[in-house]
């Protein structure tokens, strides 16, 4: 093919040129489409199927006991949280249901998970949305920036919920967005004591819109919006939106309004403190979030308040055997696979648990302990002899023995 002949092969439909595109598919005629253009066809096409208009199935909304029960499946612990967050999304599918054709303004019941790192805020949420068989995205607060500066605009949150939902905009419009690190947006990098100026107000200012409920034009392709491209439009009223944060050091604030000693997120305060803690984090009050750092805007939109607790040894453990995905049963997948039974004894996966927590990112630290004793053995266990069992103690956690020596006849 000639350079002349290269310089006539645009997109027929947005005119852009061969070698400023993905793909050029070629048609009829002399004419092209590149695989942007096809994607956005796609997703009108789709968007006018799945119309308004189409009869489709309501959503089933569970009892609070059946989404409990299915988060007591995955999530360790955190009891009343569980317990909050179930029958605030069940009031809420509820409620959208009934109000579909009456006039009724919409009361929405989003919710604020506050509690450390790795403890199961996310987690939540998503086994949240899977119960409910609904689309779900995450967006991190801090990289939320109002229109037009750099970082992730709001509308880009909003494609990744239509992503998740194949482009079916109703089904989108019911989805759960969880909204990382709320706490976060009103600090500054050198005022992070408790004490603060508040910055950020202007990303949260952009964040309550979404929140309460607006109608955004969201671009087919994620990014900047140009203003000749057909934008996709998605009312948020109806979706739920989570908000998490650690708000680290907000046990003060309430300590200091109730007159009582705290010990703080994350520090060793043993089983008194612990539960010194926890009482603590119960009584969280729109105030003492207004003092933290949160517009009391925000705080309004935010009606459903559920605190977790940091977790300790024994749920550590629990988490690397009972949830149904659990590290440990992964594991002993992977060596099922290969002819051979991996086994925990009971103190080798408290000496996961004890150095998990010592990272003090919580139960996020298990999978990067976890990997890091069985890369080894994983990567020699297919040379390693069949029909043995090979069995996690102490010793291996702490890398002192290998674990092809800590190995038996099966059933021996
Ligand atoms: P965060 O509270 O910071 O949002 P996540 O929910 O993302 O933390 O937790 C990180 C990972 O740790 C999860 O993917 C999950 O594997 C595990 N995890 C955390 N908390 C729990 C819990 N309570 N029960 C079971 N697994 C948990």
């Amino acid at each position: 093919m000639t350079k002349e002949e290269d310089y006539k092969e645009v997109c027929s439909f947005c005119g852009k040129s061969y070698d400023s595109v993905e793909r050029l598919i070629q048609g009829g005629h002399d004419t092209f489409i590149c695989a942007e253009c096809v994607e956005l066809c796609y997703s009108i096409i789709k968007q006018n199927r799945l119309g308004p208009h189409e009869p489709r199935q309501a959503l089933r909304v569970p009892q609070p006991a059946e989404i409990k029960r299915n988060l007591d499946e995955y999530v360790i612990g955190q009891e009343q949280a569980k317990k909050t967050v179930a029958v605030a999304v069940h009031n809420h599918y509820k409620r959208l249901q009934q109000d579909v054709t009456s006039d009724v303004e919409l009361d929405k019941s989003n919710v604020l998970l506050v509690g450390p790192s790795g403890c199961g805020k996310t987690l939540i949420a998503r086994v949240l949305a899977n119960t409910l068989d609904v689309p779900f995205a995450i967006a991190d607060a801090t990289t939320l920036t109002e229109a037009g500066y750099v970082g992730e605009d709001v509308e880009n949150v909003l494609l990744k919920l239509i992503q998740a939902a194949d482009f079916d905009i109703e089904r989108a419009e019911q989805g759960i967005i969880y909204v990382d690190e709320i706490d976060k947006i009103g600090k500054t990098y050198q005022n992070v004591s408790i004490t603060r100026d508040v910055g950020g107000e202007g990303v949260q200012q952009g964040l309550l819109k979404m929140l309460d409920g607006t109608v955004a034009n969201v671009p087919p392709h994620g990014g900047r919006k140009h203003p000749e491209e057909k934008y996709i439009q998605i009312d948020t009223t109806r979706i739920l939106f989570i908000c998490g944060g650690t708000f680290s050091g907000i046990d003060e604030i309430v300590a200091r309004r109730t007159n009582e000693q705290s010990i703080g997120f994350g520090r060793s305060g043993g089983e008194h403190g612990e539960a010194d803690l926890a009482r603590l984090l119960k009584e969280i009050t729109d105030d003492d979030l207004i003092k933290y750092g949160l517009i009391p805007e925000m705080v309004g939109r935010l009606p459903v308040i559920a605190a977790l607790m940091p977790l300790g040894e024994e749920e550590l453990v629990d988490i690397l055997v009972k949830p149904r995905n659990a590290l440990a049963r992964q594991y002993q997948k992977y060596f099922e696979m290969e002819g051979a039974t991996l086994e925990f004894t009971r103190k080798g996966l408290k000496e996961i648990a004890r150095t998990a927590l010592e990272k003090g990112t919580g139960a996020r630290a298990l999978r990067s302990v976890m990997e890091k004793i069985m890369l080894d053995p994983l990567f020699n266990l297919p040379s390693w002899p069949k029909g043995y069992t090979y069995v996690i103690r102490p010793g291996v956690v702490r890398g002192e023995r290998p674990l092809l020596e800590e190995r038996r006849r099966k059933g021996a």
